[in-house]
């Protein structure tokens, strides 16, 4: 039996779900996502939900500027989301301190430059006025810098919320469905073949994280994504130990309302293997006790860990696939998919009612890979 729709997304990280929300909000009628386990239970519900383009970018240019348009859209989603669904994103606007290692002051000094010329916030903070903010970081560190304006929010709830309003709007999102080949005619695709079904599309979008690489391979084309292992731990405190966000050298600190903090993350390659390890968790407590020695009291709830989509470059590829034109691919995102998963949808929605999106996506072509 083949059914038909007019836009099928492969994969429901929150990329995926992101790009079926802005599809059926921008007013295409039959979106159809198929996920292969349950939505967002890869990277998308691993990863820590810092909203952190100060932190994250190593200067000026295309990916700060698309990282900074992902933040800023995030200021009005979580009440868009809350009014539509009743789900709470948990949006904390508590800026973030950047601790700064005696050895890296003068890299410091650079980053805030290259910020403030670029228009951002950034604070000098002493050791002293740092333990004002935070009293619970250690007396060693001697600076850091402040960012107001990064943010952070519950990646799973986020993940529900888009999901939630993608349904009430009418898109169909699939679970436990995989999809095992494509159906091409000529330079177009068809559809795809899923749960023993062929399924018709007018457009397909693969939004499937590490897998793309294996994916595309089934149309003979390789996008160089490869799998880099995140690992976090969480530990619990009766209250909020902290009320910023915290970089250090070595890992972050994400405190939650509930007074949940993570301690992240690491980066390995592993393949494809996202099950916690020893070392990765010893590496994370060493990290939290040279940044706050007390929390080692705290006790500790879960440790998990979680497959970041990397391409060479560590930029996301959002756009057209080369020499197919009904083909979309929207993944690579890396350290940054919670930040740039909602923007990434509305983009990929745009694109495919063939509209000039807002923010230059020439820098993120698939086609990069193809030249
Ligand atoms: C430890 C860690 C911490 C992180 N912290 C942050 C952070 O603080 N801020 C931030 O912005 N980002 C963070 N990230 C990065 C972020 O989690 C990822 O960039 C993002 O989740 C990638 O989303 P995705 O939808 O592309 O991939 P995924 O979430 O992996 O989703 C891809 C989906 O495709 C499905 N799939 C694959 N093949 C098929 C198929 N053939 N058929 C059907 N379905 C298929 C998979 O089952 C999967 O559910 C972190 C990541 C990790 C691991």
């Amino acid at each position: 039996m083949a059914r038909g729709t007019e836009v099928l997304i492969i994969g429901g990280g929150i990329i995926g779900v992101a790009c079926a929300r802005a599809l059926i909000r921008a007013g295409i009628r039959r979106v159809v996502l198929i996920e292969r386990g349950e939505l967002g239970r890869q990277a998308s519900r691993a990863a820590a939900g810092m909203l952190a383009p100060q932190a994250e970018a190593d200067g000026p240019g295309p990916f700060l500027d698309l990282c900074l348009a992902a933040r800023a859209r995030y200021r009005t989603l979580g009440a868009e989301l809350r009014d539509a669904t009743g789900e709470d994103i948990e949006y904390c606007p508590w800026g973030l301190l950047y601790l700064v290692d005696p050895a890296e002051q003068e890299a410091a000094r650079g980053r805030a430059a290259w910020q403030r010329s670029a228009g951002l916030r950034v604070e000098e903070v002493s050791g002293q006025a740092l333990r004002g903010l935070e009293p619970a970081l250690s007396p060693d560190i001697q600076g850091a810098l402040f960012f107001p304006d990064e943010a952070h929010v519950r990646p799973c709830a986020v993940l529900r919320a888009l999901a939630a309003d993608a349904r009430q709007q009418g898109a169909q999102l699939l679970e436990n469905v995989e999809v095992v080949d494509f159906i091409l005619a000529e330079d177009r695709l068809r559809g795809v073949r899923a749960g023993g079904e062929t399924i018709l599309a007018d457009v397909v979008v693969a939004c499937t994280g590490p897998w793309t690489a294996r994916l595309l391979d089934l149309l003979g084309h390789r996008l160089p994504v490869e799998p880099v292992r995140g690992q976090i731990v969480r530990g619990r405190f009766a209250r909020p130990p902290l009320t910023h966000l915290v970089w250090g050298p070595l890992g972050y600190f994400v405190p939650r309302l509930n007074g949940e903090v993570l301690i992240g993350a690491t980066m390995e390659l592993a393949g494809f293997d996202a099950t916690p390890t020893l070392n990765g968790v010893a590496s994370l407590c060493e990290a939290a006790r040279s940044m706050a020695p007390s929390f080692m009291a705290a006790p500790f709830d879960k440790a998990w860990a979680g497959l970041r989509p990397r391409l060479p470059d560590g930029l996301p590829a959002i756009g057209r696939f080369p020499d197919i034109p009904n083909l979309y691919v929207a993944t690579g995102h890396y350290r940054n998919g919670i930040l740039l998963g909602p923007l990434t949808g509305e983009l990929v929605a745009e694109l495919v009612l063939e509209k000039r999106p807002p923010v230059s996506l020439d820098p993120f072509s698939p086609g990069r890979f193809f030249r």
